[in-house]
């Protein structure tokens, strides 16, 4: 079969013939249809100190992605073969303390696929079928890609009460714009997005925001004073995973205010935590999606008429991937999807 691959240590990725994986027992095997390029593709891809001391080579890389049931291992009964699935990329062990609790969110012994297992950038993934999720006939292809994106800013918005709360969201990067909207359809009132890109900030206000702020050339507190709010946000959904951007929210917080972080930081964090203290705010780290209400309720969503196809900016052939990376690298593209099979 034919696969991304990440096959030295180096930038860059090879576009490959290998075996194709055979699904052992309850495992599932995907011909995949259409797959999604996410950040960490691309730290993958430019190979940079995390990827450098996570990423073994050679690895087929990709974690979002749609494809059709093509194979079941020995014992699976909850698919049949060509039944459309997308899927879980967070693979977790089933018998420490959190997973037998039924949180495998939290699960320590994850692994990635894409990551530390192969990944979706290939004709066919094999993934443990507790893993594969059933697609309902009336989401397309394209929005079934983006689950596991769409996911982490469902997880990260959905771990509030949103109704009639103001909400700031710092980045507005594929997950950031997405968590704009849901928090749309979910019934908050003001949503306030901020980023340096304007591109970006426009997307952002297509997608739900009631204003934004780029932080190199104008102020939260004028926005704030404009829309009329008078105590700061109820809360802040860190999606840029700049140090500076988390300063700026807990400055804007109301007393009493929720964060929720999910962009990645990539050194420590200086912040004025007495400042956080002295507002009693809440902070909640988010990784990857609840297994597997985020995708009941991201679908959910999707099906009572919540609109993130804005964010798909670029859709090429799979063999045109230098493409794909070439204009996120740029930052020209939001979500690229490429088309396998
Ligand atoms: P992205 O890099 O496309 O978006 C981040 C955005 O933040 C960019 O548009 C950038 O211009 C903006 N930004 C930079 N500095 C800023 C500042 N000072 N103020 C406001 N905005 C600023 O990333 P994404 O794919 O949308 O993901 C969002 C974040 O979530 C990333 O940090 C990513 O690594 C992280 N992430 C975390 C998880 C998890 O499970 N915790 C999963 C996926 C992604
Ligand atoms: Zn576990």
């Amino acid at each position: 079969m034919r696969a991304l691959v990440k096959h030295e240590a180096a930038a860059g990725l090879a576009l490959q013939e290998v075996a194709a994986p055979v699904a052992g027992p309850g495992e599932v095997r995907i011909k995949v249809r259409k797959v999604g390029i996410c950040g960490t593709d691309m730290h993958i891809y430019n190979w940079d100190a995390w990827a450098a001391a996570t990423i073994p080579h050679p690895m087929i890389i990709g974690h979002e992605f749609v494809g059709t049931i093509d194979a079941l291992g020995e014992g699976v009964t909850a698919f049949t073969v060509g039944q459309r699935v997308s899927g879980e990329g967070h693979i977790v062990c089933g018998t420490c303390r959190n997973c037998r609790a039924g949180r495998e969110q939290f699960c320590p012994n994850t692994e990635g696929v894409g990551v530390n297992r192969p990944g979706a950038f290939a004709d066919y993934l094999v993934i443990p079928a507790h893993n594969a999720y059933a697609i309902p006939d009336n989401i397309p292809d394209e929005l079934a890609a983006l689950l596991d994106p769409f996911g982490n800013a469902v997880h990260t918005a959905l771990s509030f009460d949103l109704v009639g709360e103001d909400i700031l969201i710092t980045g507005a990067g594929p997950i950031g714009v997405m968590a704009a909207a849901i928090c749309r359809h979910a019934g908050a009132r003001h949503i306030v997005v901020s980023d340096l890109n304007e591109k970006r900030l426009s997307l952002a206000l297509e997608m739900g925001a009631s204003a934004v702020v780029n932080p190199a050339c104008s102020d939260m507190r004028k926005t704030m004073q404009a829309l009329g709010m008078k105590e700061g946000f109820d809360i802040g959904l860190e999606m840029s995973g700049a140090p500076v951007a988390l300063d700026t929210m807990i400055d804007a917080m109301r007393n009493g205010g929720q964060i929720g972080l999910l962009g990645l930081f990539a050194d420590k964090v200086e912040v004025d935590l007495s400042k956080a203290i002295f507002k009693s705010l809440r902070f909640v780290g988010i990784y990857g999606r609840e297994m597997f209400d985020t995708w009941h309720k991201g679908l959910a969503m999707l099906e009572s008429g919540l609109d993130i196809s804005p964010v798909i900016t670029h859709r090429l052939a799979f063999e045109d991937f230098e493409a794909g990376f070439d204009a996120l690298n740029r930052g020209e593209a939001m979500k690229v999807l490429m088309d396998v099979n």
